[in-house]
Parts: structure tokens; C-alpha cells; sequence
């Protein structure tokens, strides 16, 4: 993983040195001014060096922030939608000038491979373009309740909203989640990860010549600056997008101080179901797809439990590790590598812990199983795939949140169907059939929110993704999340 001295090196040197030299600041309102709380460093994931110090938000930077969307919510909630709309596509475009600025930035910090930051960065921009669009939905109704008279709904704003996202995506959720809030008529807060500001930040000064003043505050924090935020009088709507550890807390503070809406974006341990009839060489390719290796694993959606019938399971599992073992690890922002490392020494040493008490607990591990040994200072962890997994052990119950895959053999379709709804998420699940039937029933026996047949990790703009059980609350990337950020009002004209 030795840096070449080549073009991309060069490139690389540049935009190390752009974010060293930067000025980094939070957006407050439209003030941008440095955070008034300690300075953190923030480090590249590839090589563990420092990027730069960043001055964290205060909690006096959270209260001006939520003030000025206050001040600001009422004038930009009585645009119309399509107004709103307007100002949020002329953001995408702003952002799409800067797109390749934007994913150096999250290859820098997040340790993400540029091509697929690149990738992240027009999703992000195209998720925004498409609430802009579903602005034009947002409606009430007319309700014959009573004969003679009018009985109306109107979907009315909450004013300042909220949103705490988490670090593997950081562009693409910092734009694609105040897009919807926006358009909906709220001002929002978005709170990035403090692993992985540095997109969020920039993106912060993109708006200023695009959004009025007070609609959109960027703090950059830690979990003290998330907390003050969701216990902020003046947040009633709170979106978060991150563990379930930390959505119960949101949970549990935000009942402490009022009734607020929370919705919550969760984890999973996800189920591939691969059943005797399917296309194997289609179901392997996607076993490799769906285990997001681009992200080192890191992605709410993985298929990290990958259900095979006895018949194939020899067969499956020599070829899956000989994919998984030719998986190119190396520095995110070479050409041609495919994973870089994790997030944080934290994240890696976690990953390594459930890899370790796996072993312990019986399971054999088939490739990787612990760090690459040319990782250098990196927080890199080799792809890894296990076997010899039951169900009780904790590697195929807990979400890991790395290149760690478990292969788990069935017997036939209910116990397939037991072993994948036999954990406390219910996030994505995925099953490969060739027939209908089949791929009907078990799609409607299967405890998850977002369910492909023949498919992994694609996200299909419009189509509801959100989680059951332990993987939250609330359906985003759709028409559902635009009208979650809004409440009903009834008025009933009495005319008669
Ligand atoms: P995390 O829960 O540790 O942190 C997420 C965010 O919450 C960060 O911005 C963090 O600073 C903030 N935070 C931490 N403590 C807080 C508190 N007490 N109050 C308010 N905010 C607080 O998550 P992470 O490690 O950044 O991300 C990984 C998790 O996110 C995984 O569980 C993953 O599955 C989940 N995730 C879910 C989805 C989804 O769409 N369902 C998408 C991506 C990631």
C-alpha cells in the first residue's frame, strides 16, 4: 500500500494540502465562523496521519444555529413547495460544479475509494434533484365528513429540523438529507459525524449564495453537540440516521425534555437467501455487491449473513472466498482499488474484536481474519469471511459493520426463513429464486423493510427504504420521508 509517485499521487498532495490550509467553519444561519468549542483532529483512515484540527460547535453555536432557523422557518415555510424546490435544485447544481472536490474530501476522511465517492457524490446530488421534483406532491385533502361542509387537511412544517447523520456516506447523506426537510418548508441542522466533516463543512459554504439566511446551519460535534441539538426546545423534528445504541439515546433524551418526532435510520444483519433453483453465478457476484466491500463493509444494508442451501454450500463457499479474497485493498484514492480501510482505529479494533470472539466462540475463519499485514499506520482489516457460524453466537446476531461476512447453511425454505428473521434487526434482506412463487412468499415472510429478489444493495430512487425491529423508525429516500417532515392540520368549515 506504498503511495505511488504518480498523477493520482499528486492529486493526492494537493487536496491533503487544500484541507490543511483550509479554514474550516460551521455554518450558522449564514454566518460561517469557526466553531467556538476545543479543536479535534481529523485523520486520514489510510495512512492514520493527521488532516487538520477542526474547532467543534459549542452549545452556544447549537442554540444560534436553532435560533436562526427560527427566525428563518416561518418566511421559507410560506414559499411554495415548488419555490422551495427551485432553491434546492440550484443547490444540486452548485454542488455538482464541486463534485470532485467533494469526493477527495470524503476519500480523505472517510478512507472511501475516490471512484466510488465520485459515485456517492451524484447519487447525493441526484436524491436532492428528485425531492426538488416530489415537491409538487405535497398535499391535502378534501374529506366528505359532513354533508354541506368543508373538511380540509393541511401538511404544515415543524419549523427547525434536526438531522444527525453517520460517517460512511459523508456527502451523499449530508445533501441528500436536508433535501427532503427542506423542500417540505423546515429549516434544518445537520450534524455530520465528527469522524468525517470535512464534505458537510464545504458543502456548508456552497449554500451560501443559494439558500436564504437561517434555512440551513451546518454544526460540526461530537455526541455532546448531537445531544444539545435533540434536546433543543426549539427542535420538535429529529432525523437520525446512525446505531441503534445511540437512536435509543436520541430516543430517551428527547422524551426527557418534551414530545418530539424521531425517526430513526438504523443497522442490520441483513440475510441473503441463496435457494437451490437460483442463478448461483448472478447470486455470487451479488453476494460480493451486497457486502458493500467499497465501504469496508460499513453500510447499513450489507447482506452480512449469506443463507445457503446444503446442495450448494461447498460450491458457493470455495467460490465466494476466492472472490472475496480478490478484492483489492489498498489507499482509497489509487485507481483500481476496490476497499480501502476503516473509518477510525475504534472502528477497526471493533471489527477486529468480533472477528476474534467469533474464532472463540467455533467459527472457522475461511479468508482474512484480522489486519492486512501490509496495513501500515492504516485502520485497515482484510475482507473476511467465516463459516462453522450458528445462530446464537453473537458474529450472526450483532451487526459488525466491516468486511465481515458469515456463510450459514439451510435445510429448506422455513428454515431459512427462521434463521433470517431470527435476530433483533430487520433492515434489508435479499432472495435468490428463479421462482415467483417463491420469491413472493418469502419476501412477505421476511422481517425487513427493504427486500430484493435477484438483487443486492441498490437503492431504486422514489422506493420507501427504512428498517423494522432494531433497525428504526420512519422510511426515507421516498415521497414517505418529504411528507415525515411535515404535520396535519384538519380544518373543518362549517358552512350548513
Ligand atoms: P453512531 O450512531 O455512532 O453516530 C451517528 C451520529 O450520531 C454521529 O453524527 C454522532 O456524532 C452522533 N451521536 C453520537 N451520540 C449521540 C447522542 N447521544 N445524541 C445525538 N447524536 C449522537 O453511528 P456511526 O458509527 O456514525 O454509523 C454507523 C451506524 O449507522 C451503523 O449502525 C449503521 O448501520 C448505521 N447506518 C444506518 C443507515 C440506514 O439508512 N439505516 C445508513 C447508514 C448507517
Amino acid at each position: 500500500m506504498t503511495v505511488e509517485l504518480n498523477g493520482v499521487d499528486a492529486e493526492y498532495q494537493r487536496w491533503t494540502r487544500v484541507v490543511a490550509d483550509a479554514t474550516w467553519r460551521l455554518r450558522l444561519g449564514a454566518e460561517l465562523r469557526k466553531g467556538s468549542g476545543a479543536a479535534a483532529p481529523v485523520l486520514n483512515p489510510a495512512n492514520g496521519e493527521l488532516l487538520c484540527d477542526i474547532e467543534q460547535a459549542s452549545g452556544a453555536d447549537v442554540d444560534l444555529a436553532v435560533e436562526r432557523g427560527l427566525a428563518a422557518a416561518q418566511a421559507w415555510g410560506n414559499l411554495t413547495p415548488r419555490d422551495r424546490g427551485g432553491a434546492v435544485r440550484e443547490f444540486a447544481d452548485i454542488l455538482e460544479q464541486h463534485q470532485d472536490e467533494l469526493a477527495w474530501l470524503d476519500t480523505l476522511d472517510a478512507g472511501l475509494p475516490l471512484w466510488m465517492m465520485r459515485k456517492d457524490a451524484a447519487t447525493g446530488i441526484e436524491r436532492m434533484r428528485m425531492f426538488a421534483d416530489l415537491g409538487l406532491t405535497l398535499s391535502g385533502l378534501t374529506i366528505p365528513a359532513s354533508a354541506g361542509n368543508l373538511h380540509l387537511t393541511f401538511l404544515e412544517p415543524f419549523g427547525v429540523v434536526a438531522r444527525i447523520i453517520p460517517f460512511n456516506h459523508p456527502f451523499m447523506f449530508a445533501a441528500s438529507k436536508v433535501a427532503a426537510p427542506l423542500v417540505a418548508g423546515n429549516a434544518v441542522v445537520l450534524k455530520p459525524s465528527e469522524l468525517t466533516p470535512l464534505s458537510a463543512l464545504r458543502m456548508a459554504e456552497l449554500a451560501q449564495d443559494v439558500l436564504p439566511d437561517g434555512v440551513l446551519s451546518v454544526v460540526h460535534g461530537d455526541a455532546d453537540i448531537g445531544d444539545a441539538l435533540v434536546r433543543h426546545r426549539g427542535i420538535r423534528r429529529i432525523a437520525f440516521t446512525g446505531s441503534h445504541h445511540v437512536g435509543r439515546a436520541i430516543q430517551r433524551s428527547a422524551a426527557e425534555v418534551g414530545v418530539k418526532h424521531v425517526s430513526l435510520e438504523l443497522g442490520g444483519k441483513n440475510a441473503m437467501i441463496v435457494f437451490p433453483d437460483a442463478d448461483v453465478d448472478s447470486a455470487l457476484q451479488a453476494a460480493v455487491k451486497g457486502m458493500n466491500f467499497a465501504f469496508a463493509g460499513q453500510s447499513c444494508g450489507s447482506t452480512s449473513r449469506i443463507l445457503l442451501p446444503e446442495s450448494l454450500f461447498a460450491s458457493f463457499t470455495e467460490r465466494y472466498v476466492s472472490a472475496v479474497t480478490a478484492v483489492n485493498q489498498g489507499l482509497p484514492w489509487t485507481p483500481g482499488v476496490q476497499m480501502g480501510p476503516m473509518v477510525s482505529a475504534a472502528q477497526r479494533d471493533r471489527a477486529i474484536g468480533f472477528i476474534d470472539r467469533a474464532r472463540d466462540a467455533g467459527a472457522r475463519v475461511l479468508a482474512g481474519g484480522g489486519v492486512p499485514a501490509d496495513a501500515g499506520a492504516g485502520f485497515f482489516v482484510a475482507p473476511t469471511v467465516l463459516d462453522g457460524v450458528s445462530t446464537d453466537m453473537e458474529i450472526a446476531r450483532e451487526e459488525v459493520f466491516g468486511p465481515v461476512v458469515s456463510l450459514v447453511p439451510f435445510s429448506d425454505e422455513d428454515h431459512a426463513v427462521r434463521i433470517a428473521n431470527d435476530v433483533d434487526y430487520g433492515l434489508t434482506a435479499s432472495v435468490w429464486t428463479r421462482e415467483l412463487a417463491r420469491a413472493h412468499r418469502v419476501s412477505r415472510r421476511l422481517q425487513a423493510g427493504y427486500i430484493w429478489v435477484n438483487d443486492t444493495s441498490t437503492h431504486f430512487p422514489g422506493v420507501p427504504f427504512g428498517g423494522v425491529k432494531l433497525s428504526g423508525i420512519g422510511r426515507e429516500e421516498s415521497v414517505d420521508e418529504l411528507v415525515s417532515y411535515t404535520e396535519t392540520k384538519a380544518v373543518n368549515v362549517v358552512l350548513s
